[in-house]
């Protein structure tokens, strides 16, 4: 597979077109940010857990039924995965109150959401992503009724596929955000799914085990990453 032109430069990954126009090169890099980008640092070795537990992610969702964009590994902080259209929407799927509900709601942190929450935002860092719901998404054409109906079936179904997982390794999946595409025309799960997009806890202590670790100074960033990495059983090396 030829890596050829940058694509696209993301506040962490860097996408490559490939010789195959049904395929990108996905490059997880050190990079962190927080707060629509306000907030920088190079975080050593964040790249390569990343991609590996992205991969670790998307292989057990992909055994599980869930179309995935991912192909290949092909280095340690590098991926081969399906060309996709993006659909500019974020899903978010809450199981614990964190985040933004506390900020938005005025409730408090940490209590159990059942049934879990689900949220569209809108990709579009200049207006700080803000919330939408079905209605702006058919209006303004972003994806069809059909379309915005199997990325709530799909999200919904991550949740009891990671919860579980997640459970099995003494941690609780507090909420997380999935981003979905067009491959020739299937709604495909691609972005990513790391502890840079995703709420964890250990289940005993409520440790942070995530990228609020960042966005709160909390340090051992890349450590906590590592330590979910670790209790899944990823081969980080
Ligand atoms: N999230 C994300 N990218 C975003 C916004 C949110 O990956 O641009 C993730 C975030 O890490 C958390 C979940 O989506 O796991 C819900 O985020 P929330 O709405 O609470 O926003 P935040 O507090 O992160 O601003």
């Amino acid at each position: 597979m030829q890596k050829k032109a940058l694509l696209v430069t993301g506040k962490a990954k860097s996408v490559y077109a490939t010789d195959d126009d049904d395929r990108l090169v996905i490059h997880f890099r050190n990079d962190t940010s927080a707060f629509d980008g306000e907030k920088k640092e190079q975080l050593d070795r964040k790249g390569m857990v990343n991609n590996k537990f992205n991969a670790f992610i998307m292989q057990k969702l992909a055994t599980a039924g869930i179309p995935t964009h991912f192909i290949d590994l092909l280095s340690d902080d590098e991926v081969l995965v399906k060309r996709m259209d993006m659909i500019p929407v974020e899903c978010v799927v809450r199981n614990i109150s964190a985040g933004s509900i506390c900020r938005r709601l005025g409730v408090e942190e940490g209590l159990e959401l059942n049934p879990p929450t689900f949220e569209f935002f809108l990709k579009n860092d200049t207006l700080h992503d803000p919330m939408i719901n079905d209605y702006h998404i058919r209006a303004f054409g972003w994806a069809s009724d059909e379309e915005v109906a199997t990325m709530k079936a799909l999200t919904f179904k991550v949740n009891d596929i990671l919860k579980a997982l997640f459970a099995e390794a003494g941690m609780l999946l507090v909420d997380y955000k999935l981003e979905f595409g067009r491959f020739h025309g299937e709604v495909t799960l691609g972005d990513e799914f790391s502890p840079d997009g995703c709420r964890l806890w250990d289940a005993q202590s409520r440790k942070k085990l995530d990228k609020d670790r960042f966005r709160q100074g909390l340090g051992g960033v890349v450590e906590a990453y590592e330590e979910v990495a670790q209790r899944l059983g990823i081969d980080l090396v």
